[in-house]
């Protein structure tokens, strides 16, 4: 019988630093930067970036043949949960969106040589990386229909196409593009993912896209992290050595950026969600109306009490995921089934969470003098980022509908079961009426 919630006492000390460490250091470090471009950014956070690789927690989501600490996802989990608390730990700690995944993509389809030019620089931390698969004018929700158009022309492939949302390109050193190599192939046999660097002949970086995020970002490139970028690739020539895998294994090396990734994001809107909580609590505690605190209103206390539960709902359900992972590997059905729930339910609970912490401040709560606010803005993007909800909820709909067979009448059908208590009791029940009076 192994049903234990309990950390490793070992992980526990960890995550114990780690806790002391974003709070103490990194939450003030952000607003340190306000203003910062990325250069001067980068110089400012490089020390604390030592200390993590010096407390073996750097790039931690990777196998340990590729720098990481191999933890597995129980413990990134958890782990990420404590990072979640600040945008910029993730930075620090080396497992930031979207150059985690890129690595893990890399991890999984880059040959020897391929490995020694991107993967291992990214991990080190030395370059920035981008992910471009969504399209302005496709669905991004159903990716087999992206045009970007990838052709061979003697030793070079030739790049069309237009891309948005490729975060973090406007500061980044490379992309991993998807790309149609082959139209006529089977749509999920179509794409491939290449390599290009993003200051290269035929990249067009248009404009960082103004988002809930970054309002005020216009048509201008932000130069920092956080931009999400609009690129055009015009006749845009790489190497043939530039394809990761084969072409057509487009599709297949999406997935490999996804699983982990999901339950990290999750993670990290748990420790979100705990954080709009603490100050949801310390507000109640501390605001008095009507000659008592807002924490003995009883509709105030229906807040914390919700959001509370909620929150402990959602935990369970990522944690639940990731020891799914670990047991029966990533793409388990069962797990792919678990990690679909997570990235819909995980978001909903944080919005739902942060906007009864605005409330509990009141007008505060709506100002930029609180980081609720921006808390709230950036959390609504994960509802679509990473494939929408609605996406996520047909996953699962679909998993548990599988294999199962229509029948003429329901299982449940209260005659036919009568009928069949009948034929299994029946004789007994007479039996008993005849002489129990
Ligand atoms: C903050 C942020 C960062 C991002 N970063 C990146 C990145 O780095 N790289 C990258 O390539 N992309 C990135 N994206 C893009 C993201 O992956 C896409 O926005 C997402 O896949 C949805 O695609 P779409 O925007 O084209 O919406 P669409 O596919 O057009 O969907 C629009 C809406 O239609 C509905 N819908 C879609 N499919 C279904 C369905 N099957 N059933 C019912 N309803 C459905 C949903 O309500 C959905 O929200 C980012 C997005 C955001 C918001």
């Amino acid at each position: 019988m192994a049903w234990d919630f309990s950390t490793d006492p070992d992980f526990e000390a960890d995550l114990g630093w780690v806790r002391r460490f974003v709070d103490d250091t990194i939450l003030p470090l952000e607003l340190a930067g306000e203003g910062l471009n990325q250069r001067q950014l980068d110089a400012l956070w490089a020390p604390f970036k030592q200390q993590v690789k010096e407390r073996g927690l750097w790039a931690a989501h990777l196998p340990p043949a590729h720098g990481g600490c191999g933890m597995g996802q129980l413990r990134l989990a958890l782990l990420h949960e404590v990072l979640g608390r600040s945008v910029l730990a993730p930075e620090i700690f080396g497992c930031q969106a979207p150059d985690s995944g890129n690595a893990e993509l890399l991890a999984a389809g880059a040959n020897a040589e391929q490995a020694r030019r991107w993967l291992e620089p990214l991990l080190a931390g030395h370059v920035r990386s981008t992910f471009a698969l969504t399209e302005p004018h496709n669905s991004g929700s159903d990716p087999t229909g992206i045009t970007t158009r990838c052709e061979r022309e003697g030793e070079e492939w030739v790049i069309n196409g237009h891309k948005w949302f490729a975060s973090n390109a406007s500061v980044s050193d490379f992309m991993i593009v998807m790309a149609v190599t082959d139209p006529e192939a089977p749509p999920h046999r179509r794409a491939a993912m290449l390599v290009v660097p993003c200051r290269h002949p035929g990249v067009v970086l248009v404009r960082d896209v103004g988002s809930m995020h970054h309002p005020l970002a216009g048509d201008a490139l932000m130069d920092r992290i956080g931009g999400h970028t609009e690129v055009r690739f015009e006749n845009c020539r790489v190497p043939l050595d530039h394809l990761i895998g084969a072409p057509g294994d487009g599709f297949v090396l999406a997935q490999k950026r996804l699983g982990g990734g999901r339950i990290h994001h999750a993670m990290r809107c748990i420790g979100q969600a705990d954080r709009a909580l603490e100050m949801m609590l310390e507000r109640a505690v501390s605001r008095d109306t009507r000659d008592r605190p807002l924490a003995k209103q009883q509709l105030v206390q229906e807040m914390i009490a919700e959001s509370s539960a909620e929150l402990e709902m959602a935990r369970l359900l990522v944690l639940r995921a990731a020891w799914r992972m670990d047991q029966q590997g990533d793409y388990s059905r069962e797990a792919r089934s678990e990690i679909a729930m997570v990235k819909f339910v995980v978001p909903r609970t944080l919005l739902t969470i942060i906007d009864r912490a605005i409330q509990v401040h009141g007008a505060l709560g709506y100002t930029t003098d609180m980081p609720l606010e921006e808390m709230y803005r950036v959390a609504r993007a994960l509802r679509i980022a990473d494939g929408a909800d609605e996406v996520h909820k047909q996953t699962v709909a679909r998993e548990l509908t599988r294999g199962m067979a229509a029948v003429a009448e329901p299982s449940e059908y209260v005659p036919a079961r009568r009928r069949r208590a009948g034929e299994l009791f029946g004789e007994r029940v007479r039996e008993i009426r005849a002489t129990v009076s």
